[in-house]
């Protein structure tokens, strides 16, 4: 049986950092576990570093991976094994970082979309200090990346609420255009979507990452790099500065 993602349950489970679990699979370098706030690489966005403490005392989560199955790989010196009942704690400052990153990426890949004539996100990466967005097609003079980033803060200023649904396909599509939201890519015998939303119609998209949950927490964005990747591709790198509205993780075993 596939792991169960707590950190999907709602926006505000993103906030959440301690759970209990069981170990459902093991071997020499990781475990599996019954369920997880661990997010795994995918998406474009790195995985949660943090702990696990078992019968053995406290191991480090060196890196998470997989889809179904969330691999914790925990290095060939852990003890664990199946049956053994964990107390896993993830590293909050770098989840808040992702979180604020990827939630700024949907918003300044919607503006962008509507400001320069379609443009499609064609890529990703959400880092802690810095993250990046391809476009295409498009070619950014310093103009449009002034605009961009005005557009942006803007909306940040408004403090829209971020929320996720389930959403048909169909009802998606006739909201946003699927090359917007890169519903075209989603393979088409998948008809439910996990949504994430910005305001009541600012952005949607169909999205299975952590996000916060008010975009007023992204702070101020500064576009600090742009970069040709040939063929009409064009990356822009983005900064962060510290918000007055950070949150505070949620620590509760749930
Ligand atoms: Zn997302």
């Amino acid at each position: 049986m596939a792991t169960t993602k707590l950190y999907l349950d709602n926006i505000e489970a993103a906030y959440e950092t301690k759970f209990s679990a069981e170990v459902v699979k093991s071997n020499d370098n990781g475990v599996v576990l019954d369920r997880t706030l661990f997010y795994p690489l995918g998406g474009g966005q790195n995985w949660d570093e943090g702990t696990l403490v078992g019968p053995n005392g406290s191991i480090d989560v060196l890196d998470v991976k997989g889809r179904e199955d969330i691999i914790h790989n925990l290095g060939e010196s852990h003890q664990l094994e199946v049956g053994d009942e964990i107390i896993g704690e993830i590293d909050w400052e770098r989840r808040y970082a992702h979180m604020r990153m990827h939630t700024a990426q949907h918003l300044v890949s919607g503006v962008a979309y509507e400001l320069f004539n379609g443009v499609r996100t064609v890529g990703n990466q959400i880092n802690i200090t810095h993250s990046r967005i391809d476009f295409k097609p498009i070619s950014f003079d310093e103009d449009m990346l002034v605009e961009l980033t005005k557009k942006t803060n803007e909306l940040i200023s408004l403090k829209y609420e971020v929320t996720d649904l389930t959403m048909m396909r169909n009802e998606i599509n006739s909201i946003m255009p699927p090359e917007r939201t890169n519903m075209d890519l989603i393979p088409s015998f998948i008809d439910e979507l996990r949504v994430v939303k910005i305001g009541d119609s600012l952005d949607l998209c169909p999205c299975a990452g952590t996000h916060i949950s008010n975009i007023s927490e992204i702070g101020e964005i500064s576009i600090i790099g742009k970069k040709s990747k040939g063929k009409g591709t064009q990356r822009i790198t983005y900064e962060l500065s510290n918000s007055e509205f950070l949150r505070e993780k949620k620590s509760e075993i749930i």
